[in-house]
């Protein structure tokens, strides 16, 4: 499964037991698995974001423990394991990577890589009969991430894409707020643009399925889709590509997307790979606004809300991100309970983005999700 209900083989593999006999199987006895159990997880990828954000939030996760590393430079993986107390034989290469089905201590598999590799690790993943925790973006394609959705339910594991800002309280609130009568938003203004150093995957079209639109535009998408409540029926874009720069034979630099709901809302989104830092959207309705500064990044959010022409600040804890997600996921499947973001809410993304390229392309709007 994708997500939803906990299946037998899911909760034995997480402690827990379902009970009874024929009668029992239609309709389960769920007994919880024993308290303090915290579900183990193997980091596919140690790159910049497993090092400088994920080990550390672990630490501070209550709920989750790393349990393996899989990676390509064995020196780094045997430090990294010495230092977040990983035992050696829990170390894998990418070769290897498909043996942690036997390995018990294993029940999250997170996938950390370039994106044009998560379809193929997440169906590793869940062929070793491991839940699956998977970075944004789902996958370069939509045919991908159908691929991913299905291997998991044919391996009753459950799925879940790392949208760290679904659980951040600042968001939150202006979801809440954006839904609201308060504001009534109807206009959404989200710009995210950042500098990218040469050779990396994240200027190789095929390694990162495209340019800045999958890797940041994704967010001010994504903030569109659930400040809204709505998914856009259709969508217009531009990107725009310099010839002088040796960073973007490859992607474009930036990409200008507008996004139309149903409900007439809008969005109006822009996401560059060549432009100092900017992490921040507005959202207006008839009798106010918010606007959020960094908002997009990992700490310092601020949102200032502005109504009848009075201005304050919004007061809200700065969570450790990463931490509340990889809880979320593994209170998910102790507690056999769904989350806000399985493989489907990750595909409508990447359906998006491939309509984002396609308007781009051809100068013409693209209908969505009609
Ligand atoms: P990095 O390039 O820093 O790390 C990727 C790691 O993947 C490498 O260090 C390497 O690990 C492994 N890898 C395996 N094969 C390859 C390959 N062919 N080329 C390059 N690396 C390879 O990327 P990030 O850590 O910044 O990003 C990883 C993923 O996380 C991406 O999907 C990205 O979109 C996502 N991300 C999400 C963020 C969020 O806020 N949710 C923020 C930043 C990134 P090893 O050396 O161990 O083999």
């Amino acid at each position: 499964m994708s997500d939803g209900a906990v299946s037998r083989r899911e909760a034995l593999a997480t402690g827990a037991v379902l009970l009874g006999g024929a009668a029992a199987q239609r309709t389960p006895v769920y007994v919880p698995p024993p308290p303090g159990k915290k579900p183990g997880w193997a980091l596919v990828g140690l790159g910049k974001l497993t090092i400088e954000e994920l080990l550390p939030a672990f630490a501070r996760c209550e709920k989750s423990r790393v349990a393996a590393l899989v990676s390509g430079v064995p020196e780094k993986a045997k430090a990294l394991a010495a230092r977040y107390g990983v035992p050696e034989k829990h170390i894998y290469d990418y070769e290897a990577f498909d043996r942690v089905k036997d390995n018990p201590d294993v029940d999250v598999v997170y996938v950390v890589l370039p994106n044009s590799l998560h379809a193929e690790y997440t169906v590793r993943a869940a062929k070793a009969g491991k839940h699956v925790f998977c970075e944004k973006p789902m996958a370069p394609t939509t045919k991908e991430c159908r691929e991913m959705i299905a291997a998991c339910r044919a391996a009753n594991v459950r799925l879940m894409i790392a949208y760290r800002l679904h659980h951040e309280p600042h968001h939150l609130r202006a979801t809440d707020l954006a839904r609201g009568k308060e504001l009534g938003v109807q206009l959404v203004i989200a710009d995210l643009t950042q500098q990218v150093p040469p050779g990396t995957w994240r200027t190789d079209r095929k390694m990162g399925g495209g340019g800045p639109v999958p890797d940041i535009g994704i967010y001010c998408l994504n903030a569109a889709r659930y400040l809204t409540g709505e998914e856009p029926a259709a969508v217009r874009a531009t990107t725009f590509t310099p010839k002088d720069d040796l960073r973007f034979g490859d992607v474009e630099q930036r990409c200008l997307f507008t996004l139309s709901f149903p409900s007439g809302a809008q969005a109006n989104c822009s996401c560059d790979y060549g432009l100092d830092d900017v992490s921040q959207f507005t959202m207006i309705g008839p009798d106010g606004s918010a606007r959020m500064d960094n908002a997009f990044r990992y700490r310092g959010l601020k949102m200032t809300v502005t109504q009848r022409g009075v201005q304050r600040v919004t007061e809200l804890a700065q969570i450790d991100q990463f931490a509340a997600e990889i809880d979320l996921f593994s209170q998910c499947i102790l507690e056999n309970k769904p989350h806000k973001t399985p493989g489907e809410h990750g595909l409508q993304d990447v359906t998006d983005i491939e309509a984002i390229y396609e308007a781009a392309r051809s100068g013409r709007p693209v209908k969505l999700n009609s």
